[in-house]
């Protein structure tokens, strides 16, 4: 058997607000083989986004275990963690979070700048993911002259470009239109196909029933696990 991308082992995370505590997640497990398609739901309020961010490596459990890949990223430190989170972590958000002054290239490529690969190769992959989410013609563009599907697809162009494991995709389409929408589930879709890791949190039933596995939280826990 192929070692799981994620193992979370018994997590909790308690927020402290004023003088109340407040339960992001309760000893919740999650197991996620490579390729697999999940959809995380729950009410609002209900840890959702506390689970993604902990999976992403964008928050920490206050207890518990957690294996990225087969490497201990609950006793990593963060250097550690962070360099886990770059090179294998691809997150998408519900408003984009794009760099304002850079074009739809540019934003598309800083990852690859970070990381030091070489201009000619950034370039190459930069110019392949811009024609295969159809943003050919809106490479120098800047995210405020695109339109919100635009934008969100920039974002996940940007969240792959560096091949990681898994794509984590918070409300992706929580602030698109219908039509919009569909073009960016169709191309999580597509990179799930071609075998991406992906885990899409959404309030939307019809997203949610397309994914073959749906977890489903309330009040931190995960109360349902499976296929619908
Ligand atoms: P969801 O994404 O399902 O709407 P969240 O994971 O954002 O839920 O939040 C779960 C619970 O934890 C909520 O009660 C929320 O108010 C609380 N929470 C989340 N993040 C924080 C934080 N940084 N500080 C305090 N409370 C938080
Ligand atoms: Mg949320």
């Amino acid at each position: 058997m192929s070692e799981p991308v994620i193992a979370l082992n018994n997590a909790n995370r308690v927020f402290a607000v004023g003088d109340e505590r407040v339960h992001g997640l309760r000893n919740v497990s999650l197991l996620v083989e490579p390729g697999e398609y999940l959809a995380i739901m729950g009410p609002s309020g209900s840890g959702k986004s506390t689970l993604l961010n902990t999976i992403g490596l964008l928050d920490r459990p206050d207890s518990g275990g957690y294996f990225l890949e087969g490497r201990d990223a609950g006793r990593a430190g963060d250097d550690e963690r962070a360099g886990m989170r770059r090179e294998r972590i691809g997150f998408v958000f519900q408003f984009f979070h794009l760099v304002p002054r850079l074009s739809a290239a540019e934003n598309i490529e800083l990852p690859l700048v970070i990381a030091g690969m070489p201009p000619a190769r950034r370039h190459q992959r930069v110019a392949s993911l811009l024609d295969r989410f159809g943003l050919a013609d809106r490479a120098r563009h800047r995210p405020d002259q695109l339109s919100g599907g635009q934008r969100q697809r920039v974002a996940i162009a940007r969240a792959v470009v560096t091949e990681p494991a898994m794509l984590l995709a918070d409300e992706p389409t929580g602030n698109l239109d219908r039509a919009a929408s569909k073009d960016v589930i169709g191309i999580l879709e597509e990179l799930n196909q071609r075998g991406l890791t992906l885990i899409i949190v959404t309030h939307d039933p019809d997203i949610g029933s397309r994914a073959r596995r749906q977890v489903r939280m309330e009040d931190g826990r995960i109360i349902h696990d499976g296929a619908s």
